[in-house]
């Protein structure tokens, strides 16, 4: 029991009233006493009690009402009901009212004292666990708060430091957040963009065509070229729930780098065949400059190899250096029947001259492909090459093109040497020519290798199939543009 406890007496006066009035005094309460409605009302707002002691009718009004309108304002009061009679529906009705007991006659000071201690020690009780749960609650909020504070400070400055543009998008591409990187590449300074739509901020047709060509499917690499000379590669990710993310990244360094080494691929390659060419044309002017004897013809013959195998060489070389380098990214649609013409037309002479039964077929389903034509080209032109090479007089040779499972598949199958077994995985290496190469056929081995670089940038695969003496056959497969 606390001294002070202060008891608001909501009872009509009767000797009742005086006992409880004694009783509860002795006991060390306070009390405060309410003549009608208002006194209670008043009472409650301006001392707060600890407890109210109120009659089963008071001013005229049913007690338990009374108590139930207290109740709704104050929900954790103790209220004990005096009821002039023990009836049977007594003890429900308080119970449903939410108060904390009643006392009825016969009433003993110490019954009083007893059932308000009770009730007080219990309100205190709850009081003490609302307080307690109340203070646990809030506290567990306030630190989720404090963390997710922390996480987003955490993350924000993450993003703030990174070198990459990051924006972060709503499901309608308005602007959630973006990082410095962004505002200084874009000039948008500190201007308030949240919100925004991103192309009225960043109103860059690159950045508009990136957002047409998500929208339209997954994106991995799309190019946004600023009017200073400034490259990046911005990356468009969906993020569920929350919408999607744009990442650029400046590549204009390896722009640069790109360009500094098609320069020197440039400068190499003239400076190379420059002079080669200027071999070859003195080799053909020497005979016309005086007369020369067959030795000297046999030997001019033998120069005039050598320079046209080193210039073949050089160019292989410059082609397979591009390749590996990953600078082969012109793509456009490509029907390969209409570059594998050139390349038939181009060895028919060849295959003629050997008496080679020359065929070729393509499917009437075969679809155009995403490619650089002229490494095509290069790919019909060192498969079917190698397969006349590689084939012997009155041999033959199938060019075939068929398609399945949206894939163009391109079958270059001889009847020539063939390939023994354990050599067949190195052919595709660079300068590996097999062991059985006929003396006379002529090559670096690197035409293969070359080969195998195109299918590869075409997201392609080959592979050979061969029988050494008999034949063999080539094939590639390249996806078809859908
Ligand atoms: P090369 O300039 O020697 O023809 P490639 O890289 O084109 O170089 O081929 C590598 C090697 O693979 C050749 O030297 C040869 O041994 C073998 N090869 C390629 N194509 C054929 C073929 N159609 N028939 C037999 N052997 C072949």
């Amino acid at each position: 029991m606390t001294d002070h406890d202060l008891i608001l007496l909501a009872l009509d006066d009767s000797p009742v009233f005086q006992l409880m009035g004694r009783a509860l005094r002795a006991a060390q309460y306070e009390l405060a006493i309410a003549q009608d409605v208002e006194g209670l009302q008043r009472a409650m707002q301006e001392s707060s009690p600890a407890l109210v002691l109120i009659g089963e009718t008071f001013a005229g009004q049913k007690g338990l009402q009374l108590s139930e309108t207290l109740l709704e304002r104050f929900p954790t009061l103790p209220i004990l009901l005096f009821s002039e009679r023990d009836t049977t529906g007594l003890a429900k009705d308080v119970l449903r009212a939410g108060l904390s007991g009643y006392l009825y006659p016969p009433l003993r000071t110490g019954d009083i004292v007893e059932a308000v201690n009770r009730s007080l020690a219990r309100a205190r009780r709850l009081g003490d666990w609302l307080r307690r749960e109340v203070k646990m609650t809030t506290s567990s909020l306030e630190e989720r708060a404090k963390l997710s504070e922390t996480d987003r400070a955490r993350y924000e400055s993450i993003f703030s430091n990174i070198q990459d543009g990051v924006i972060v998008l709503d499901g309608r591409n308005n602007i959630l957040f973006l990082n410095p990187s962004i505002r200084k590449t874009f000039g948008i300074g500190n201007q308030d963009v949240i919100g925004k739509p991103l192309l009225e901020v960043l109103s860059h047709p690159d950045v508009r065509s990136l957002l047409t060509r998500a929208a339209e499917g997954p994106l991995k690499y799309h190019e946004i070229n600023l009017d200073n000379g400034q490259v990046l590669n911005a990356q468009f990710t969906l993020i569920p729930k929350i919408g999607s993310a744009i990442t650029m990244q400046d590549i204009s360094y390896l722009k640069e780098l790109d360009r500094l080494k098609n320069d020197f691929f440039h400068t190499v390659s003239h400076d190379l065949r420059s002079p080669l060419t200027a071999l070859l044309g003195y080799t053909e002017l020497l005979d016309r400059v005086g007369p020369l004897n067959e030795q000297q013809h046999d030997f001019l013959r033998r120069i005039q190899a050598s320079v046209q195998h080193i210039t073949a060489l050089v160019n292989d070389l410059l082609d397979l250096g591009r390749l590996e380098a990953g600078f082969d990214t012109r793509r456009e649609t490509v029907h390969i029947e209409s570059v594998l013409k050139y390349t038939l037309d181009t060895f028919e002479t060849q295959a003629r001259a050997k008496k080679i039964e020359f065929t070729s077929s393509v499917n009437a389903d075969v679809s155009p492909l995403r490619a650089n034509p002229l490494r095509i080209r290069q790919l019909l032109d060192n498969l079917v090459g190698n397969a006349i090479k590689y084939t012997p007089e009155h041999g033959k040779v199938h060019v075939g093109v068929t398609m399945r499972d949206q894939q163009i598949i391109l079958q270059v199958s001889d009847s020539g040497v063939g390939i023994p077994q354990n050599e067949q995985a190195r052919i595709f290496d660079k300068f590996y020519r097999a062991s059985n190469v006929p003396e006379d056929a002529q090559g670096s081995g690197l035409g293969l290798s070359i080969v195998k670089s195109i299918v590869e940038s075409h997201h392609g695969r080959m592979w050979v199939e061969s029988n050494l003496g008999h034949g063999s056959s080539f094939f590639v497969v390249l996806p078809a543009h859908e």
